[in-house]
């Protein structure tokens, strides 16, 4: 790791951990806050009962690369975990930033503010001397992998399709049958992945959008947030079930006849990718459980999670032990982001956890998860 260290002055691969502070209805309860955080450790104190029913408290400890405590902005956040990789995508570095842990702990919270901060600073160093003249662009692009489908989140929608859905509901179709046409409406803008023979994944269909400024960003990024959440029926929950990945790409701007333009709808088109950054807000680790669940869509759901969350942990495991092998077909998710796993690559997990007692299962799980990639 020393060795990765020195390479840009920024480690391949960093472990934080953020704790949320105790919620309204936590507060309420009384609930205790059972995670006490110093420097880079922290220690989760778990309630337990022996066999004579007397009640004792087990210590669990555990180390990171940095622990942030309820009391860290998100500001701060951004500053200890993307700022520094920053300058290092103009030097074709492909990096990655994940957001781990239970539902309810904070990662959408964490994750939100990121892209917005990165794109700030992306945009003001475009505009210097070396990377202007060298027509350097920025683009985004989000999508979802729910189910182990890839989803458009930025797509253009096709009005005809819905409006046909609503004379169709009109005539008397059950809402049952309307929301069925829905989602097939939906997953229309609904991707598939091919590869190229230099290990360039390409997800075709995918919309990108050349962006100059931060409002632009902005726009683009509350567009997807609205369509993940709309696209499903109880926003929190159907949220949970999917991994949101919202890309900014450096791209060298190259002029190409309109006719290759329209002939290839890969990347390659629009420009030479030069480095990028991937924000990953991952479904939530307890949905991995639903594996026993009555629902079968649920069970198979879950057992999706749990496979994309396996594989990446053994990938960026991988990555840090410099394997050569990636083992990154393990699950969509992955091989998503098999261009992020080889070469230049740094990554980021904060994993995020909740402080109260009534979480302390999922807390440890996350902490071992976390403690396994590091
Ligand atoms: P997740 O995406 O992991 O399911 P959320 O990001 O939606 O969790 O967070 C759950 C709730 O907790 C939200 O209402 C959010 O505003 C709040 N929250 C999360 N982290 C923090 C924090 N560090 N400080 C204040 N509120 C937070
Ligand atoms: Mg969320």
């Amino acid at each position: 790791k020393e060795s990765n260290a020195r390479e840009n002055n920024v480690a391949k691969i960093r472990v934080v951990v953020r704790k949320r502070p105790l919620n309204k209805k936590e507060l309420s309860r009384k609930e205790e806050d059972i995670v006490t955080v110093s420097d880079n450790a922290l220690t989760v104190h778990e309630p337990k009962l022996k066999v004579d029913l007397t009640a004792y408290v087990e210590k669990h400890e555990f180390c990171f690369d940095a622990v942030l405590d309820e009391r860290v902005t998100n500001d701060e956040v951004y500053r200890v975990t993307v700022e520094p990789i920053i300058p290092t995508i103009f030097q074709r570095t492909k990096a990655t930033c994940f957001a781990y842990g239970q539902t309810g702990s904070g990662k959408t919270f964490t994750m939100q503010p990121l892209p917005l901060r990165a794109a700030e600073d992306l945009v003001r160093l475009l505009h210097q001397p070396v990377y202007h003249n060298q027509r350097f662009k920025l683009w985004l692009s989000y999508f979802e992998i729910y189910g182990g489908k890839l989803f458009d989140l930025l797509g253009e929608r096709n009005l005809e399709y819905i409006s046909i859905c609503y004379v169709w509901m009109l005539m008397g179709a059950q809402l049952g049958t309307f929301k069925k046409w829905l989602a097939l409406f939906f997953s229309n803008r609904k991707l598939c992945m091919r590869e190229d023979g230099r290990q360039q994944v390409c997800i075709v269909g995918l919309q990108e959008f050349e962006v100059s400024d931060v409002q632009i960003v902005k726009e683009y990024i509350e567009k997807g947030n609205a369509a993940r959440s709309t696209g499903s029926t109880g926003a929190n929950e159907e949220s949970s079930r999917s991994h949101a990945i919202l890309q900014l790409a450096i791209k060298k701007h190259i002029e190409v006849k309109e006719s290759f333009r329209r002939n290839n709808d890969g990347n390659e088109s629009r420009g030479k990718v030069i480095g990028k950054i991937s924000f990953i807000d991952l479904a939530g680790s307890e949905r991995g459980a639903d594996t026993t669940d009555n629902d079968r869509q649920t069970r198979i759901e879950g057992a999706e999670i749990n496979k994309s969350l396996l594989a990446l942990k053994e990938c960026i495991r991988a990555l840090d032990n410099d394997q050569i092998h990636i083992p990154f077909r393990g699950s969509k998710l992955t091989e998503v982001l098999r261009d992020s796993f080889v070469g230049n690559s740094k990554t980021v997990m904060i994993s995020c956890i909740s402080p109260n007692v009534g979480s302390c299962e999922h807390t440890l799980n996350t902490l071992r998860y976390a403690d396994r990639v590091k």
